[in-house]
């Protein structure tokens, strides 16, 4: 898939602090992580407890603290169940984005079932939030190689950017070989803004190191450095987090050993971490940086042209 580098307004040697980073949110509950699909599969979702918007407000909170806004990609089964959450998040200056309708993985799901998730969810999303949603951000980082048809639908269903394409190899999920930096997709649908989260790069590898689990269970340093390492770059670094990753007080499901570490592991930290990672840098929206980025300009592009001339 060809690609095209972010414009050059973006580009060159930023002073450290200068570059402003995307903090966004996964907007779930937390029995919608994939990894707790086993034990608590959707048939059994509306008799569990509900505690997305109790947590979802804390972290609105911690943004407050420093007068930060973020991009939250809310699933449509949130937003259906909780719409004074998505009405909040707008009127307080929060992108909404989705994070589609049920959390269904890309690789499980058929185009068509896609196509409904992504339709459905931006038009709940849209009346709630009395404004056009232009984010995508797949459930698990799910739209893997082989997966692109994905991203020719989101631009179908009027989608401007997506967030999905985790740079990384990783069992499961990852982007391996996409570039790490904010960039125009070309595809046969046409020009697709892409965001990935961020990723720490050195001798010849790259890792994660956008937030969740990894900000969690690894020393803070580790998404410090990436974002450092996005700012001599020259290009924003993409943060994300869960809600219920500062609820510990979230009921504990029976999950596997490993699973029980991935999803639970350092919930005490993420609070206390939140609070100086957004102290220590600058943040806001996707939709910022996308409304600052001209499209790219290409000689067989006459739409384009007729917008740059
Ligand atoms: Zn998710």
């Amino acid at each position: 898939m060809k690609t095209v580098p972010l414009h050059p307004t973006a580009s060159g040697r930023a002073p450290r602090g200068a570059q402003v980073h995307h903090f966004t949110v996964d907007v779930e509950e937390y029995f919608h992580a994939s990894a707790l699909a086993s034990v608590a599969p959707m048939p059994v979702w509306d008799r569990l407890e509900s505690r997305v918007v109790a947590s979802t407000m804390s972290l609105v909170e911690l943004l407050a603290e420093r007068g930060t806004q973020g991009t939250f990609f809310v699933l449509g089964w949130v937003a259906e169940r909780n719409p004074g959450l998505v009405r909040a998040l707008a009127a307080q200056g929060h992108e909404v984005a989705s994070h589609g309708w049920d959390h269904r993985l890309i690789t499980d799901s058929k185009p068509a079932e896609f196509r409904e998730s992504v339709r459905r969810s931006k038009a709940v999303l849209e009346s709630l939030a009395g404004r056009a949603v232009l984010g995508f951000r797949a459930p698990s980082f799910s739209i893997v190689r082989g997966q692109e048809w994905a991203l020719d639908v989101l631009l179908e269903e009027g989608y401007r950017y997506d967030s999905s394409l985790f740079p990384v190899r990783r069992r499961g999920y990852g982007y391996a070989g996409g570039a790490w930096q904010p960039h125009w997709l070309e595809r046969p649908a046409g020009r697709l803004f892409e965001v990935p989260p961020a990723t720490l790069r050195g001798l010849g590898a790259s890792l994660p190191a956008g937030g969740g689990a990894y900000f969690r269970l690894l020393p803070y340093g580790l998404v410090r450095s990436a974002l450092l390492q996005h700012e001599r770059r020259g290009a924003p670094g993409t943060f994300y987090i869960h809600p219920w990753e500062v609820d510990e007080a979230q009921p504990r499901l029976g999950v596997s050993r490993l699973t029980r570490v991935r999803h639970y592991g350092g919930l005490e930290r993420t609070r206390p971490r939140l609070r100086r990672l957004l102290r220590e840098f600058r943040f806001r929206t996707i939709a910022e940086t996308l409304g600052a980025e001209p499209r790219p300009t290409h000689a067989d592009d006459p739409e384009a042209l007729a917008s740059a001339g």
